[in-house]
């Protein structure tokens, strides 16, 4: 539940000039306004289930994204009954929009995907049915070296240009000049994963592998690992045995239960911490980078 100073769980990602959002909980577009992000557009929105503390933001934030002018679709993705939600939400309220919403349900596999990314979904274990998202950049073109290019005798202009772009070119001599010649090896992308609400089991980690940053719900202390199970939710120290198994760079906790104040928080920090050293307990409005790979 929202607590004063601690709103429900939700991701805004910014990535070039796309926006994604992942959960909506109640306030989300209040805790947007709050970022006095200059932000207009959100390109697709990613649901993970359908209890209230992860859509009941939706309506807001769909009417919030009526007062600019758009002319792409908001894809929206999540559970089969989030279109249910959203189409009787729109009747019932009156909702004004004025551009198209495409709602996908979501399932395991490559669900979304533009411009060097795709998005993937996959099945958690939860009290019904609740996907986790990872957004996963393409590998990007090594380095160019413009010095072995000269060394090669590949003259400046438009050959550069092909070599860069992975074609070979043939010099006036005859000479082929292959673009593995004057380019550094590919580079990794970058990769997001977000889980919430799922009990802990670890083909998790499989699916988020190799993360950049995982936002990983801690609900519990380890003491109460019974209870989350039984509520279908993970302990703090379970999210952390999924960052370690999946080789993932950072962790930021989320999804906290209420019955822990502020400072309480700190126990779960310090329970991640004993297996996962790079967790972060996360905190409303926090933000971080993720910088390219070299
Ligand atoms: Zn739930
Ligand atoms: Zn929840």
């Amino acid at each position: 539940m929202p607590l004063p100073g601690r709103f429900l769980t939700s991701v805004l990602v910014r990535r070039d000039g796309d926006l994604f959002l992942f959960d909506a909980g109640e306030g989300t577009q209040v805790s947007m306004k709050m970022l006095n992000l200059r932000w207009k557009k959100i390109s697709a929105i990613f649901i993970s289930h359908m209890h209230a503390d992860h859509v009941t933001g939706l309506p807001g934030i769909l009417m919030l994204s009526s007062q600019v002018d758009r002319t792409e679709p908001l894809y929206i993705f999540g559970p089969q009954k989030l279109g249910e939600y959203i189409e009787s939400s729109r009747r019932i309220l009156d909702m004004y929009i004025n551009y198209e919403i495409r709602f996908i349900p979501a399932e395991t596999g490559i669900i979304y995907s533009g411009e060097g990314f795709t998005v993937q979904a996959f099945p958690l274990q939860h009290t019904k049915p609740c996907f986790g998202y990872s957004l996963v950049e393409e590998r990007r073109k090594g380095e160019f070296f413009p010095g072995k290019a000269e060394a090669l005798g590949v003259p400046r202009g438009k050959l550069w240009g092909q070599l860069q772009s992975g074609e070979s070119v043939t010099l006036e001599d005859g000479r082929v000049i292959e673009s593995a010649m004057v380019m550094g090896e590919s580079r990794d992308g970058r990769k997001l994963s977000y889980v919430t609400d799922s009990l802990y089991f670890p083909e998790i980690a499989d699916y988020v592998h190799d993360s950049d940053l995982l936002f990983c719900e801690g609900m519990f202390e380890k003491g109460l690992r019974d209870t989350a199970r039984e509520k279908k939710h993970m302990t703090a120290y379970e999210a952390a045995m999924i960052a370690r198994d999946s080789n993932s760079l950072k962790l930021c906790l989320q999804h906290y239960s209420p019955r822990y104040s502020d400072r309480e928080l700190r126990v779960l920090e310090k329970e991640a911490r004993e297996i996962f050293p790079a967790t972060v307990l996360t905190k409303d409005r926090m933000t971080f980078d993720i910088p390219l790979k070299d």
